[in-house]
């Protein structure tokens, strides 16, 4: 008997973030449509998280399809060293265009890990070429910022980065500034500013992905960063998570009035299509890596570096951003998820539901939380058998759909969560 997909990866493939001794075996998919997932078994599954938060527009986009195919055959991959070519050119324009006024140069890599470090070696970088000792970094209390050193460093010490804790640089975490916490974080951010050696000061901007889904309001992250530019940190927004639409704007900055130094992106930039990840910056920074001196350029660099393929795969992704349907959805997703919200709150069995934009997050009441608790598994499974990928967060289920999902998708995923909500509840 030939081997399923699902057995033949079981022999050779070593998957993320899972215990290869007990998961259970993965599911093989096999074409992808909108919102919907097919697996070799014949089953469906709405992809409810949008693949890890990429596939912003659903699955194989015909348009995008169309461009990448069309890059494929015109020019696959050209040497970003003292080469450029159209895709890369076109892709800065339309994003600079796109985003806050004060950014003015893009660097590319690969995810958005890499989108971090680079944003992170060029804020230590833009001090130390001014000969100005300022080398530590502030971030968050649960914050995420990817798996590679630099972004473990600034990411919450976890089971994520425990084995390696004797390798990362130390960090200031700064308490979340959640409704009732705001003055302790502005506080905090004095004192520790007023030593005059922090670098930079990197935050995931409206909404904590991975601690789960955690929600701050705009105000205070504006004020944040005016204290920041006040005492010279340099900014980093990481919106690998919020761009592209994930907070009900474009991008989670447009709530804000105060602009950051630097960005990163990745995930929606290319719709799930390519491995594309861009750092940004502010003309000060680009500056400082300016001189006759050949030492002080930017040492970073990867092999796929601005490759041509992902860039128009970001740039057919881009046209349906720019399209007014894009708007429409990220209303129309928002305010279900806002009235899924209200039908939640205070029933038995939930402990909080929050929401921004296309983003809801339902926490459950449970004794203990865990990322690994043991309902964590069963609510997994409850939400596959029903046809629906949800993937929790220890207990926080979240919501991030691809924006072409339908009014019947969306409710079949509101009716998976109210079957977990019972579970709950029987436990
Ligand atoms: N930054 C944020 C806010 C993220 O949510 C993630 C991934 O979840 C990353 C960075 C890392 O991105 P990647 O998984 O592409 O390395």
């Amino acid at each position: 008997m030939p081997k399923s997909l699902s057995e033949r990866d079981q022999l050779v493939n070593w998957h993320p973030y899972t215990q290869m001794q007990t998961a259970p075996a993965p599911i093989g998919i096999v074409r992808g449509e909108g919102a919907l997932l097919f697996a070799e078994d014949g089953k469906e599954y709405i992809d409810a998280v949008s693949s890890w938060w990429v596939n912003i527009h659903g699955h194989a986009h015909p348009h995008i399809a169309e461009r990448v195919a069309q890059q494929l055959r015109t020019l696959e991959h050209v040497i970003f060293a003292g080469f450029t070519h159209e895709p890369a050119v076109e892709l800065s324009e339309r994003l600079l265009r796109l985003l806050p006024a004060n950014q003015a140069k893009v660097f590319y890599t690969d995810n958005g890990s890499t989108a971090v470090e680079v944003a992170l070696k060029m804020a230590l970088q833009y001090w130390h070429n001014q000969g100005i000792p300022k080398t530590k970094i502030i971030a968050l209390e649960g914050s995420y910022h990817g798996d590679t050193f630099g972004a473990m460093s600034v990411s919450e010490r976890s089971v994520f980065t425990r084995p390696f804790q004797q390798y990362l640089f130390d960090v200031e975490f700064l308490p979340v500034p959640v409704p009732g916490k705001e003055a302790e974080a502005l506080q905090r951010l004095e004192e520790i500013a007023g030593s005059g050696e922090i670098a930079a000061f990197i935050f995931e901007p409206l909404v904590l992905g991975t601690a789960g889904m955690v929600m701050y309001e705009p105000k205070v992250l504006d004020q944040i960063l005016a204290l920041c530019h006040k005492h010279q940190i340099i900014t980093i927004a990481d919106e690998v998570m919020t761009g592209f639409g994930r907070t009900g704007k474009r991008f989670a900055m447009d709530y804000l009035t105060q602009q950051p130094d630097l960005m990163c992106f990745s995930k929606g930039l290319t719709g799930g299509t390519m491995a594309l990840g861009v750092t940004t910056c502010a003309l000060p920074v680009f500056n400082a890596f300016l001189s006759q001196d050949k030492t002080q350029a930017l040492f970073h660099g990867h092999s796929y570096t601005a490759n041509p393929i992902a860039c128009a795969a970001a740039l057919a992704s881009l046209d349906l951003v720019e399209h007014p349907d894009f708007i429409r959805n990220l209303e129309r997703i928002s305010a279900a998820h806002l009235a899924f919200a209200g039908k939640l709150d205070g029933q038995p069995g939930i402990k909080a539901c929050r929401q921004t934009g296309t983003i809801l997050a339902v926490e459950f009441e449970v004794g203990e939380t865990s990322y690994f608790h043991n309902l964590r598994d069963q609510l997994y499974h409850l939400a596959l058998d029903h046809g629906v990928l949800l993937r929790p967060l220890g207990n926080i289920i979240y919501v991030l759909p691809p924006y072409c999902i339908t009014a019947a998708q969306l409710e079949q995923v509101y009716a998976v969560i109210e079957q977990m909500r019972l579970l709950v509840v029987e436990q």
